[in-house]
């Protein structure tokens, strides 16, 4: 019977039933005015359904939840609805939620790796297949994009974002918001988005996850919000808030940021979630006293719906309300918000999902398909002395693949990926064989092994622990592995961090290969080999001197990685990522930021460290190609314009290789005078070309007020003055400025 249902359920004719504005709230208030205070507060929680809590968890399906995160099973989350649907009093049925980060079952690269393809279209289409994946399993709320800026490495959740600069990590936001979405919230097929952690979240004292975020006013609204206004611009549904104190107040507690900005200024109409256990988290932080307190601060400050492990501190309101220390007016609008998202993604005409169905959409092949192209497209060849890439498979008869992390499926998936959804994915080695295998000895040795982290994962038992194959001691295995390479005509070393060394809870205080890969390297380099480094990692890391001869960023590419890393090898993809971040020559220089690197004036040159240069090991926005290409012709259509105004500026690409290649043109400028002092170099567009051999490309970029505007923290306002600017357009963020026009009235 609940199959029958579910078919007829998601026909067309429920999809195309006419959701209008009216007719939500009619519904909602309806609904709301038949509401007690404890369904109410049970519609703004929503709690981790693991197996450990089926007793409770069924529990309150019966009794009206809100929401349910962590079920990735269609049956289960059949199950669940059907329990709302069929037993609570007023059949409002649950919304399912869960962190959908870089593909339900389908991986595709982290998130820092997408952004580094520097390609809105290709972030947006692999986040449309991770939201027919989740709808299908009946999944209607993915706990992404992380949106957060992150200027310091050591902060582990950097893997999730799309790295350092304000306009890259807005284009990459809105474009994963437009990706789960669709064009409209309840779009066929497609979940809601919950860009987090607003906001601040990345900054944390030290690189040190979940620690305290003292920002300016100019770094908050210049650097720190932007994405979030991106992402709320292309329509997110939800946002959620962050753990940590700004500024001395709690995210999740502060009034100001979670109502007088999100809504004041950015517009934000949704409903906003805690992070997992931040409103029980405003008592550790000192704000309340108990979690009849702690739920009122969070509720009156805009969070509308608690996270939580198992105790939400949400279950105390109608407590709060009989106090009088929530409205019940602020109560409603909060339960309002959480109706009308469940009305216009139709989940009361639709609450199941098609199991037979689910199981055809999950890792169909052309989302694997696209999971191989997202990892071609997101991959940095960071070097390539005397052309070492693309290796010549005519000419090689044997090939030494090493190292811990090149035969290790589960790591190159990254982090953000739950056993409980995971086929076996695919390693390096294994595309590597596969591709050619038949025609290339292969031989692989792991060399060393991962050391286990120092501090264990918090997350162990949700995301499972990483089994990984040890080598008898590391002595041995780099003295066999170098044996391997010296018998080999070219060697492909695989190394990085483990999937657990980054990401949440996974913050580091250096930069060094874990373990004892640096003497494997050295070891290998040694050999005198040609060496491919192929770098399996979420941040930059510190090779010190040694220089392989080719280093291809890989990212974690997801579940078609090897595939994705033996055509870039063997030339049948060709790199055209660039860096999303400066990447450092060592985690003393952190953080080390674009934006700020300049030495053209004395002072700002002296900027630095005696023992070390303000030079990074590679400049954001960097990354080489098999093919090379060159700009002309920078041209600006008007010398002069008035505030309010727009140049057009237009620059020619020349592929001048020899082979077809993609380039990203960056557009960087300067004001130079101004009531603020403004960073050095600003990025303001970006395009990714495919170009021929030969091929000559004339781009052009609109340079407007939104892109010559900033905060100004002392009118405490965005200001756009007169000023002439500096304008440059290159591959990287060292293009020297060209061009210049002046703002003027
Ligand atoms: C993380 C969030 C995540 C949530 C649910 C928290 O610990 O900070 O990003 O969405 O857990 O898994």
């Amino acid at each position: 019977a609940l199959l029958a249902a579910a078919s007829l359920s998601s026909g067309a004719g429920a999809q195309a039933t006419a959701r209008t504005d009216a007719a939500i709230e009619r519904r909602v208030e309806s609904l709301l005015s038949q509401m007690t205070l404890d369904e109410k507060a049970a519609q703004l929680t929503t709690v981790f359904a693991l197996p450990p809590m089926k007793a409770i968890v069924d529990k309150r399906a019966a009794t009206g939840a809100g929401s349910f995160l962590f079920v990735t099973d269609p049956k289960e989350t059949n199950r669940l609805q059907r329990l709302a649907m069929e037993n609570s009093r007023l059949k409002i049925p649950i919304l399912f939620g869960f962190d959908v980060i870089h593909g339900l079952s389908t991986i595709f690269p982290v998130p820092i790796g997408m952004a580094a393809s520097w390609d809105p279209g290709m972030v947006e289409r692999a986040q449309s297949i991770a939201a027919a994946e989740s709808r299908a399993v009946g999944i209607h709320w993915a706990f992404a994009p992380m949106v957060d800026i992150a200027r310091d490495a050591r902060w582990g959740r950097i893997v999730e974002g799309a790295g350092e600069d304000p306009y890259l990590g807005s284009a990459i936001a809105a474009a994963q918001v437009r990706g789960f979405q669709g064009d409209r919230l309840g779009a066929a097929g497609h979940i809601i988005a919950g860009p987090k952690h607003y906001a601040g979240y990345g900054a944390a004292l030290g690189g040190r996850d979940y620690d305290e975020v003292d920002l300016s006013e100019s770094q908050l609204w210049n650097v720190y919000l932007p994405p979030f206004k991106a992402a709320i611009d292309a329509g997110a549904g939800n946002i959620m808030s962050a753990y940590m104190a700004v500024n001395g107040v709690p995210a999740t507690g502060n009034h100001w940021l979670l109502t007088d900005v999100l809504r004041g200024k950015l517009g934000f109409r949704g409903w906003v979630v805690s992070d997992a256990e931040a409103v029980n988290s405003l008592k550790t932080h000192g704000l309340a006293a108990n979690g009849q307190g702690a739920a009122a601060r969070g509720l009156n400050a805009g969070a509308d719906m608690e996270m939580a492990l198992f105790q939400p501190a949400f279950a105390n309101l109608p407590k709060a309300v009989a106090a009088g220390e929530v409205s019940p007016a602020r109560l409603d609008e909060a339960v309002r918000r959480v109706l009308e998202a469940k009305v216009r993604i139709g989940l009361f005409e639709n609450p199941y999902v098609d199991e037979a169905k689910a199981a055809k959409t999950l890792r169909a092949p052309a989302h694997l398909d696209a999971a191989r192209v997202a990892a071609e497209r997101s991959a940095v060849l960071l070097r390539n002395e005397g052309a070492l890439l693309p290796l010549d498979r005519r000419k090689l008869k044997s090939l030494a693949v090493i190292g811990p992390l090149a035969d290790s499926p589960r790591d190159s998936v990254g982090p953000w990926v739950f056993n409980q959804n995971q086929p076996p994915q695919q390693s390096i080695l294994e595309g590597i064989r596969k591709k050619v295998g038949s025609k290339i000895d292969i031989r692989f040795a792991p060399g060393v092994a991962l050391p286990p982290r120092v501090n264990p994962s918090p997350f162990e038992t949700v995301v499972g622990k990483v089994e990984r194959p040890a080598p008898p001691d590391d002595m041995t295995g780099i003295a066999e592995a170098a044996k391997l390479a010296a018998g080999a005509d070219a060697v492909v070393l695989v190394l990085g961090e483990g999937q657990d060394m980054i990401g949440e809870s996974a913050s580091r205080s250096s930069f060094d290969l874990p373990g004892r890969q640096q003497e494997l390297l050295d070891a290998v380099i040694a050999t005198g080999k040609p060496v491919v480094l192929l770098l399996m990692n979420g941040r930059p890391l510190d090779l010190k001197a040694s220089e392989p001869q080719a280093i291809l960023e890989m990212w974690y590419p997801g579940s078609r990685g090897g595939d994705a890393a033996a055509n870039l090898l063997f030339g049948d993809a060709v790199p055209g990522g660039k860096l999303p971040f400066t990447w450092p020559r060592n985690v003393g220089q952190v953080p080390l930021i674009y934006s700020y690197l300049t030495s053209h004036e004395p002072l700002k040159a002296n900027k630095r460290y005696w023992n070390e240069s303000n030079a990074p090991a590679y400049p954001f926005g960097h990354g080489l190609s098999y093919t090379s290409f060159a700009y002309a012709g920078l041209k600006i259509d008007k010398s002069k314009i008035a505030p309010g105004e727009s140049v057009t500026v237009s620059v020619d690409v020349k592929n001048t290789g020899g082979r077809a290649g993609d380039e990203v043109a960056q557009l960087y400028i300067h004001q130079r005078v101004g009531s603020a002092a403004r960073p050095v170099r600003e990025l303001k567009g970006f395009r990714r070309v495919s170009l021929k051999p030969g091929e000559t490309r004339t781009l052009s970029f609109r340079i407007g007020p939104d892109e010559l505007r900033y905060w100004n923290s002392a009118t405490r306002d965005w200001v756009l003055e007169e000023s002439s600017f500096d304008v440059a357009v290159g591959g990287d963020s060292t293009v020297p400025f060209t061009g210049t026009f002046t703002v003027e009235k």
